[in-house]
């Protein structure tokens, strides 16, 4: 059974959470503030984590760089109330695998679960495909239409970064963590033109990317 845990303070929403999870099959168990979010996280195994951002004492965004500190690898989806780009930033750049905005719909928050769980799933040696692209992680190998693409090694950086996390946005800093490594200091325009590289040699029509997309004021999302 996938065991969830849901961090949320609300009685109401946390209620109608735990409900709601639970008529989808999966086993829940709900904290109400941080300390025991971290607890629970630390002492038990959950495939997901539902984390509420606005929390009396360690809000969300602590509770989620504690965890991932602490080597705390499992998926994580904020709920954030607000729509603030900069919160999505942020809780995207403290390690979250996804957020949803409240109010959500059951049915979105069911679908966003199913897809984060569906990617820490995946196997790694897997062959991703797209278009007429077929992209091997392991084997550091692309082909299109069955012809070898020839990538810079930043480009298949880049590349394994999407496919990794793909159908979910990463901000350029994650990107240039990436693929150039965590410290180096570049403009965020060096990611953008690389991406435009990927783009010309990946897409069908770089001018109109079906799979490398722009998300406005948050950075990159790579979808299928
Ligand atoms: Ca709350």
């Amino acid at each position: 059974m996938t065991r969830i845990l849901v961090v949320e303070d609300e009685p109401g929403i946390a209620f109608a959470l735990d409900a709601d999870l639970r008529s989808e099959g999966y086993a829940v168990t709900i904290a109400t503030t941080g300390d025991e979010a971290l607890r629970l996280a630390g002492s038990a195994t959950y495939e997901l984590i539902l984390l509420d951002v606005m929390l009396p004492g360690k809000d969300g965004f602590e509770v989620c760089r504690k965890l991932r500190r602490s080597e705390v690898r499992t998926p994580i989806i904020l709920l954030t109330a607000k729509s603030h780009e900069a919160e999505k930033v942020m809780g995207l750049e403290m390690g979250a695998d996804d957020y949803v905005t409240k109010p959500f719909s059951p049915r979105e928050l069911r679908a966003r679960i199913k897809a984060v769980l569906r990617r820490s799933t995946d196997e790694p040696g897997e062959v991703v495909r797209f278009g007429d692209i077929d992209v091997s992680v392991a084997r550091c190998e692309v082909h299109r239409g069955g012809q070898v693409v020839d990538l810079s090694a930043l480009e298949f950086k880049l590349l394994t970064a999407f496919v990794r996390s793909r159908g979910r946005v990463l901000t350029r800093e994650q990107l240039l963590d990436e693929a150039w490594g965590r410290g180096v200091v570049l403009n965020d325009r060096v990611v953008d033109n690389h991406i435009v590289g990927l783009r010309r040699k990946l897409e069908a029509d770089p001018t109109k990317p079906r799979h490398f997309l722009n998300i406005r004021g948050l950075g990159y999302r790579f979808d299928v």
